[in-house]
């Protein structure tokens, strides 16, 4: 069986996690510290870790105070925790359609969907390729808004020669096992604003304040800790940490495999018919996350079968979010981003990871192109 994405383990990181179970720390110690100034150094800005990517997405909505009456601009082709973030707040979500090639949220629509209600307005780096920050940067300023990243799949990118981390008020992360690299489960939250930090370290840490300065009570003894307001414990462990910084060394590896694999896909497939290949954005060094072919001629869901078959385990990257039964109940009806509807009704995300052999990759391009001239 072949996935379309997994980890990468050797022996360093076991030594890793090893040598942390038997330390005086299992959650938040030494090694929670030294993997977020690990992650600063690629992300380019103060990192805050959670539990996973979903986690980092709900924290960096409440972060920016997001509630109800308020609106939340995003991109219906990504995964649902990008969406449903917000609206657990009681935001009101707006999607906005895609760019046809990239997928990635298309700022044309974004400046037609903003409102004077608008809170943040959240991208999504599709497959590892940054979105157009520039221009969302400008509608956010004009608009009043945050801007928000999801770069679960884009850690290690870089656009216009700045990193994925520093193109937004807040970047999450993802160190899922099918994502850049991994902690098992975990994520973070980059933001180049010390306000956004600091209000990200108490929401994850229960809400509670340890700052006496900052305290209402700041006599009442060493002991005192306060909360202001709400929060959840979405610490990520200190075993977990150490597999994260152990990961972080071995990035630049992993990219370097990536583009490898990533150039390997585009020469290889180039003659292929009835399949269009991933486009790769102007100005960007990305670090992919998935490598997303559009299957043409109403085939996808054959080819997707057929692959599977053959134990090749490609996947579909996404269902527009609000096809979900939960945003369909609150009245989201499909056709709204046609763009996304027609990319979602192609896409395949073909097997990419850093351990994928050129022989493994080279059966895969044999199946896919086996079916497509059949
Ligand atoms: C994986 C992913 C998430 C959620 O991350 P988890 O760590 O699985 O919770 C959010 N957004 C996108 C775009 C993702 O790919």
């Amino acid at each position: 069986m072949l996935p379309y994405g997994r980890q990468s383990i050797d022996d360093s990181d076991v030594a890793a996690v090893v040598e942390a179970l038997g330390s005086d720390w299992l959650t938040t110690g030494p090694r929670v510290a030294e993997f977020e100034a690990l992650l600063a150094d690629v992300a380019g800005a103060p990192c805050v870790t959670v539990t996973n990517g979903t986690t980092a997405l709900h924290a960096a909505y409440a972060a920016t105070g997001v509630t109800s009456g308020d609106e939340v601009v995003t991109t219906p082709m990504t995964f649902v925790a990008t969406a449903s973030g917000a609206a657990m707040l009681g935001a009101k979500v707006v999607f906005a359609d895609v760019e046809q090639d990239s997928a990635n949220i298309d700022p044309a629509a974004v400046e037609a969907a903003v409102t004077s209600r608008t809170k943040v307005i959240a991208a999504v780096d599709y497959a590892g390729v940054p979105a157009d920050y520039d221009r969302l940067r400008k509608i956010a300023d004009s608009a009043g808004s945050y801007l928000l990243g999801d770069a679960a799949h884009s850690i290690g990118s870089s656009y216009r020669g700045r990193p994925v981390g520093t193109l937004a008020d807040l970047t999450t992360f993802s160190f899922f096992p099918t994502k850049n690299f991994t902690t098992a489960e975990g994520g973070a939250i980059a933001s180049t604003r010390p306000e956004l930090v600091t209000r990200l370290r108490e929401f994850r840490t229960v809400g509670l304040v340890r700052d006496r300065a900052k305290m209402r009570y700041p006599d009442e003894g060493a002991w005192h800790q306060e909360v202001h307001e709400f929060g959840l414990n979405y610490r990520l462990p200190d075993v977990l940490c150490a597999l994260g910084s152990s990961q972080l060394r071995r990035l630049g590896a992993f990219k370097a495999r990536r583009q490898q694999l990533v150039a390997r896909y585009d020469a290889l497939l180039d003659d292929v018919p009835g399949l269009r290949l991933p486009v790769h954005g102007e100005g960007v060094d990305a670090m992919r996350h998935l490598y997303p072919v559009r299957i043409l001629d109403g085939r996808r869901r054959e080819v997707f079968e057929r692959m599977r078959a053959d134990g090749i385990l490609v996947q579909v990257n996404y269902v527009p979010v609000y096809w979900h039964p939960v945003f369909e109940d609150l009245g989201y009806r499909r056709g709204l981003c046609p763009n996304a509807e027609a990319f979602y009704a192609e896409q395949l995300s073909l097997p990419l990871f850093a351990d994928l052999t050129d022989s493994d990759q080279d059966r895969v391009v044999e199946a896919l192109r086996g079916i497509l001239r059949s």
